[in-house]
This record gives C-alpha cells, sequence and structure tokens, in this order.
C-alpha cells in the first residue's frame, strides 16, 4: 500500500454470518456516513453524535432482522441524563432516522479519553424496543439500562428481553472537527445449543481486536473485518444490507397533523410565529404552509 494512503469503508451497509455448526450469528455494520447525517441534520456534540449514533446503528442492525415489507422497529432510550430521550426509527428496508432532546449537551472525556456517552445518556431508566409488525399490538420490551453506553445495554435488552445471550460492540470515532470518522456495530448471538467454549473464544478475541469503531476505521471493508473475527472458525456470509438515514416525513404528513388542530390553535401558532411552519423532530426538516392550504384540507376531511 502506497504511503498515506486512507484506507476506510466506503458505503454504510452491515454483514451477517452464521458458524458452520449453527452456534452462533454475527451482525457487523458500518454506519458512518448514517451518523455524519444525523450529526449535520442535528448539530450534535461529540458526545451526543456518539450516543445517538449508537442508538441508530443499534436500530439499524436490529431492523435488518424485520421481514415485512412495512414492519417498523423504534429503540428509545430514556436514562435521565443530559442527553435527555434519544429515539432511532428503522425500516426493513435500511432506512434509519433518529432524534435526541439536547444535541447539545455534552460532557468531558473520561479519564481513559473516551467519550462519556454513558454519562450523557444516564443509566437512570430504561431501554425499549418497539416492533411494529402490523399486527393488533405491537411487540414491546422494555429493560432497565446497565451503563447508558448503549452497547452493554442492547446486551441485556437481548438478553432479558428475548433471551438470547449476546455480545454487542457499538461504537463511534469523532474527529476534531466534530465530523464522524468511523462508526458501527457488531452482534455476536448465540444460537440454542451453542457451545460456551465457542463464545468464550469470540469474546476474547472481539476484545483483543479493540473498539469496534478503531477496527472499522483501520479495514476497507466490513468481509475483512469478519474474517479477523472469524480467523479459523468456519462460516459462511447469509445476509447483506445497505443502511442509509432516510426519514419518513413529507409535506402532505406534516400537513394532516397541522389539518388535526383547530382553527383556533392554528391562529395562535401563526400569530405566535408569524408563519405556520412544521419541523420533523427525526431530521430536522422544516415544512412551510399557507392558512388556505391547511383550511382546504381541513374541509375535505369528513
Ligand atoms: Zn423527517
Amino acid at each position: 500500500m502506497k504511503k498515506g494512503t486512507v484506507i476506510m469503508i466506503k458505503k454504510d451497509y452491515l454483514i451477517k454470518a452464521v458458524d458452520e455448526n449453527q452456534q452462533v450469528r454475527l451482525i457487523l455494520a458500518s454506519t458512518a456516513g448514517v451518523v455524519q447525517e444525523a450529526h449535520q441534520r442535528h448539530h450534535t456534540s461529540a458526545t451526543a453524535s456518539a450516543a445517538l449514533g449508537r442508538v441508530l446503528t443499534a436500530a439499524l442492525m436490529m431492523g435488518s432482522d424485520l421481514k415485512g415489507d412495512k414492519d417498523v422497529l423504534t429503540i428509545r432510550v430514556d436514562g435521565g441524563g443530559p442527553a435527555g430521550v434519544i429515539i432511532a426509527t428503522v425500516d426493513s428496508h435500511g432506512h434509519g432516522r433518529a432524534l435526541i432532546s439536547h444535541p447539545q449537551a455534552d460532557l468531558p472525556s473520561t479519564e481513559t479519553g473516551k467519550l462519556d456517552v454513558g454519562g450523557l445518556v444516564g443509566r437512570d431508566g430504561f431501554i425499549e424496543v418497539i416492533k411494529d409488525l402490523g399486527l393488533k399490538q405491537p411487540f414491546v420490551g422494555k429493560v432497565p439500562l446497565v451503563s447508558g453506553e448503549i452497547g452493554e445495554d442492547v446486551a441485556n435488552y437481548f438478553l432479558q428481553s428475548e433471551q438470547i445471550p449476546s455480545l454487542v460492540s457499538l461504537g463511534v470515532l469523532v474527529s476534531t472537527d466534530l465530523s464522524i470518522k468511523s462508526a458501527g456495530g457488531l452482534f455476536i448471538q448465540a444460537m440454542p445449543g451453542a457451545e460456551d467454549e465457542l463464545l468464550e473464544k469470540l469474546e476474547n478475541r472481539v476484545l483483543s481486536l479493540g473498539p469496534i469503531s478503531s477496527l472499522l476505521d483501520k479495514s476497507s471493508s466490513l468481509e475483512e473485518v469478519m474474517e479477523k473475527i472469524m480467523q479459523d472458525i468456519p462460516y459462511r456470509l447469509v445476509g447483506e444490507q445497505e443502511v442509509q438515514f432516510k426519514c419518513n416525513c413529507s409535506h402532505e404528513r406534516l400537513a394532516k397533523i397541522l389539518a388535526g388542530l383547530s382553527s383556533e390553535e392554528l391562529q395562535d401558532i401563526e400569530e405566535s410565529t408569524g408563519k405556520l411552519e412544521v419541523c420533523c423532530n427525526f431530521c430536522n426538516e422544516v415544512y412551510h404552509f399557507t392558512r388556505e392550504e391547511i383550511e382546504a384540507l381541513k374541509k375535505r376531511k369528513p
């Protein structure tokens, strides 16, 4: 390799693998572009980018198991910390969007020089996973937060709520200019009958490879990272999905929300702000409306 060549994973995607004996399944994701867009749209601080990015990455990885065309998965984290609530919503097509109550909130790095995600998120609360699979009721799993670092919390969710022993590693590497250098995640999940020996081997290997964000930063593809993790363990790749930041808001969708308000409420909004506009909380797009447009929409309703 030429000196000074930058190694990087150029697209946002995830891959899935299963070992030959079907004892473990792995999901590996690279989401630097997705997290960069979340950072730009929400103007997040370094630590808030990491917190938001980890939740959104976990949601995209979990969402890759959704089967139905219209299935939606949401992760909601509320730990009582300065970040407030973090919500990420994804569909089965690899599209994700996310919000954080206080994007500007930040904390000094920890003694080991790491972004203090646990401190920003807080530990006094819950992580909730809501799967809307088009059934009468969505599936909701809610477990207490362990550390607020998100990775451990997602692992605890898998164990407590879905009875799947899992190793979860999520990471976001933020540059000094606040841009996202790398981001991604790794899930290793034990399948029924998995041998402890194999799980321990993988756990030790992942630990020795260092933080997932650094590992991704030093690699040119997820397939290469998978090789580093599996080494002598025979496995096959069983899936791949591109992921992107994509909101499902639209002019019509937000117009309908306004049309649901009374004429007095609309007038109040117009008088206090001088205009009729709505900002999508998930992507920060601002939509403008005229009073006539909304009133006409109201009249169309039965
Ligand atoms: Zn939106």
